[in-house]
């Protein structure tokens, strides 16, 4: 039989188990409930998947959001494993068609939307055809604690009871409080769940914090940033639907192609604007916090926060959307005073104001973020002891470590490269790995990325991630067992791809 280990190096292309991703494993196929908590892009899909592929019968997923099962089902499709989802996104027909192949065994693992498991037809499919094991992704959506509380996360629990078989349960969060962790364990019926912790810390992202003056010359500082990062997807975060559409603006005039995403805009346009994004249409997104939870994109390159969030669980939720796909990643807080004055009067307005403990918490959160912001010290190591870690005094990879920039000096820099042809002419950002590759390689390998993508209808990312490209730059895999050996890339890749890729790699 396969091990967990063949099935993540063979399927998925990995050669290690990230941080809680083997105990989850170990306690699933042992026929015990568990509960993971782990960072965004801590890995907590695999978690979930590989016991999927080494257990007789279906695995279902209940997962709060359309956007985010496509992508878990375009990805698993990538790597040769039968998945589909059911959701409103289908047709009745194909929603019939999916059952009736679910019916016959076609697949190891289905996404559910948890509105499906309180309708009657669907529970008739499975109490003739139980699934063996449940996943329950994004569960902290089942507690009122939480800011992302779905009810009908409620319904999961009654689901699993009224199965013939009980399958053992699994639940996903990036939501570390103790309080909303019991929540998951009551509200979800975990029965002794074994539970993982993973570290917080991401080593490929930079933490940087740039205190300015505001205004206008927070623009001037953006811009100069934003042409460092040329080339690279972001995600500009800002406090209110007001700056999105002015950043928007003044990014759309100085000729990046950006969109923007907050919730006085109408579905439609949200949805567009995400779609956008997602495929690299427009590398750059704008928005509030409200462009949030599922965003499964994984080559966002940097998250610039053009002011300050209102506390570190939020900043640092947000600034986890960076990196996921592993390569290097730029985590920017832009900070000027006011920025403090706006948050003030915002938990002053806001619903902590009614209720004295809810509004010191806040006051207390807020001064976290605060001395983030402002205090010096690694700000990798700031945030670790946030979350409850003991992490190395200095971790010599951020920028307060590598020592603050300069604003002024930033944004001449950049307008000495005003020209247009300047500004293709610029270097590499100066994040680590990506200096040491050969930058026309990597092109090359980008652009046949991309014309397999279009063929296929689907983005980029979902054929290899940046991580990906980037290792078989340095790698230079010349036979398709070599090309094994590249992270992100599994036999079915090989089989799919690698003859393509490894005749880009010699015709060089
Ligand atoms: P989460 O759901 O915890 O936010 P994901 O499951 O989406 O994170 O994983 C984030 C990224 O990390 C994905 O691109 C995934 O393929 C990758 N990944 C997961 N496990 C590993 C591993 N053991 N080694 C390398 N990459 C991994
Ligand atoms: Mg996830």
């Amino acid at each position: 039989m396969q091990t967990k280990a063949d099935i993540l190096r063979g399927v998925f292309g990995y050669g290690t188990f990230r941080p809680g991703q083997e105990a989850i494993i170990d306690a699933t196929l042992a026929g015990r409930d568990a509960l993971a908590v782990m960072p965004t892009g801590g890995g907590k899909s695999l978690c979930y998947q590989i016991p999927a592929l080494m257990t007789q019968g279906a695995t279902f997923v209940v997962s709060p959001l359309v956007s985010l099962m496509k992508d878990q089902v375009g990805a698993l499709r990538q790597n040769g494993v039968a998945a589909a989802f059911l959701n409103s996104a289908l047709t009745p027909g194909q929603y019939r068609r999916a059952l009736d192949n679910a019916a016959a065994g076609m697949y190891r693992v289905i996404y559910i939307a948890p509105e499906r498991l309180s309708s009657p037809d669907f529970r008739a499919f499975t109490a003739e055809h139980p699934p063996a094991r449940i996943a329950v992704d994004e569960a902290h959506c089942v507690s009122q604690w939480g800011r992302d509380f779905r009810p009908s996360y409620l319904d999961i629990r009654p689901f699993v009871e009224d199965l013939p078989f009980r399958p053992t349960v699994a639940a996903f969060t990036a939501t570390a409080t103790a309080r909303v962790r019991a929540d998951i364990v009551n509200l979800l019926g975990l029965r002794d769940p074994v539970q993982a912790v993973g570290t917080f810390d991401r080593p490929n992202l930079f933490f940087e914090v740039i205190r300015g003056k505001g205004g206008h010359a927070r623009d001037r500082l953006l811009l100069a940033i934003l042409n460092e990062q040329r080339g690279r997807s972001g995600i500009i975060y800002c406090a209110t639907r007001k700056t999105v559409d002015a950043v928007c603006a003044t990014l759309r005039g100085r000729g990046f192609n950006a969109g923007r995403y907050h919730a006085g805009m109408s579905d439609d346009e949200r949805r567009q604007s995400q779609d956008a994004f997602a495929v690299d249409d427009t590398p750059i997104l704008v928005a509030t916090n409200a462009f949030g939870m599922g965003i499964d994109k994984s080559n966002v390159s940097f998250i610039i926060h053009y002011n300050m969030p209102g506390d570190l669980e939020s900043y640092y939720q947000e600034a986890g959307r960076a990196g996921r796909d592993g390569s290097d990643a730029l985590c920017l807080l832009l900070f000027a005073p006011a920025d403090i004055m706006v948050r003030k009067s915002l938990i002053e307005r806001g619903d902590d104001a009614r209720d004295p403990d809810a509004l010191y918490r806040a006051k207390q959160r807020l001064e976290a973020m605060i001395s983030y912001a402002t205090g010096g010290g690694c700000l990798r190591a700031r945030l670790l002891r946030y979350f409850g870690e003991t992490p190395p005094v200095r971790c010599d990879a951020c920028g307060s470590c590598k020592g603050p920039r300069d604003p002024a000096a930033i944004t001449a820099a950049a307008e000495a490269e005003a020209e247009p042809t300047a500004r293709a002419r610029l270097p590499k950002p100066r994040l680590a790995t990506s200096a040491a590759l050969d930058g026309d390689l990597f092109e090359r390998l980008k652009e046949l990325r991309l014309s397999l993508a279009k063929e296929q209808g689907i983005p980029a990312y979902m054929v290899f991630s940046n991580a990906t490209l980037e290792d078989m730059c340095r790698k230079r895999p010349q036979t398709l067992t070599a090309m094994l050996g590249v992270t992100g890339v599994g036999e079915h890749k090989v089989r799919t791809y690698g003859a393509r890729f490894l005749e880009a790699l010699l015709g060089q």
